[in-house]
């Protein structure tokens, strides 16, 4: 088995200007699961509660994820998160975060789990993070992803499991809060020095950009002009990053840069509808279409520029 995700499986209520969802599949490990699925077999380690259907299980099992580590309290609810978007789309505003069976987890992985070769620390409890890259001591490559709710409530929690990972996948109002620094390329140095061998920033409408000790990328988000609901793009990106990593041996720099590119064409899809209905109908062939327009939309000609002759010195 080649990528586990551990993360939350919810349910979604979710308001932005264009329409709402009283309550729709969501959480942080279904979104990551179902993007990386288009690169590689997934494994998702998580819980859900009696209320979870067969209806939802089956949106796993249409893009062949394992669920065999996917716990289920009967007696218990599956964790709910509301939020609401106004028309800057960039930023989520939490109503309501609802732990329900998250509460107690505690993440037991099967010994064909713990065998991953790369794993994603989906956004979650940091302490369960902690738990979980205990269990994975031989992975290849293991990522992070939090969100302002932990740096608020736990921030050293937080810490501790980004100085046992190698990658760090989080937005930029969360690396700035997390530094407390308001210079991006600041925050990203001390995020790095506190172990993480990569930063990968995302940025919204303005896209992602990668920070490693010797080397920076940066890409714009595909231009797209009818965004519908962002939930799930930061997931739906690192599903896509991870995904790609855990199809290619070896990882070096212009993998990664791949992976970036990989990352924001799954979110691009992500966003045009809600929750995850665009992404459970992709295909490859739109996947790799979005890939290429990345492509030219970043190519440019490196031509030395030379001052044209005026007669003058030009100085
Ligand atoms: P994002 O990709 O950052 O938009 O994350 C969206 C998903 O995160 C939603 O589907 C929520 O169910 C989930 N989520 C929201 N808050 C939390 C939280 N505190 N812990 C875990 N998952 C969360």
């Amino acid at each position: 088995m080649s990528l586990l995700v551990v993360g939350s499986v919810a349910f979604d209520a979710v308001e932005t200007p264009f329409g709402k969802r009283e309550r729709m599949l969501g959480g942080s490990a279904t979104h990551f699961g179902l993007s990386a699925s288009f690169f590689t077999d997934v494994r998702v380690v998580g819980v859900v509660g009696g209320d979870f259907g067969e209806e939802e299980m089956s949106v796993f099992g249409e893009r062949g994820i394992d669920t065999d580590d996917l716990e289920r309290v009967e007696g218990g609810k599956t964790f709910f998160w509301s939020g609401r978007y106004d028309f800057d789309l960039n930023t989520a505003h939490t109503l309501d975060t609802q732990l329900n069976v998250f509460a107690d987890f505690k993440p037991k992985l099967s010994d064909e789990s713990r065998r991953a070769r790369m794993v994603f620390l989906g956004n979650i409890q940091p302490d369960l993070q902690r738990e979980v890259r205990e269990q994975v001591r031989g992975a290849e490559l293991v990522a992070l992803d939090t969100m302002n709710y932990w740096i608020t409530s736990v921030p050293d929690a937080v810490r501790e499991a980004i100085s046992a990972v190698d990658v760090v996948i989080i937005n930029d109002a969360e690396a700035r809060q997390l530094t407390g620094e308001p210079n991006l390329i600041k925050a990203a140095r001390k995020i790095l020095s506190w172990g993480p061998r990569a930063l990968v920033v995302k940025r919204g409408e303005y896209g992602a950009a990668m920070f490693t000790a010797e080397s920076y990328f940066a890409i714009p988000a595909y231009p797209l002009e009818a965004v519908f609901d962002p939930t799930g793009a930061g997931d739906t990106f690192a599903g896509g990053f991870m995904g790609y990593l855990a199809s290619r041996d070896p990882i070096d720099d212009d993998t990664l840069r791949r992976a970036i590119i990989f990352g924001s064409v799954m979110a691009s899809f992500n966003v045009e509808e809600f929750g995850t209905e665009r992404v459970r109908r992709l295909t490859h062939e739109e996947i790799n279409r979005r890939f290429r327009d990345f492509k030219r939309m970043t190519h440019f000609e490196e031509i030395p520029f030379e001052r044209a002759a005026s007669g003058k010195s030009g100085v």
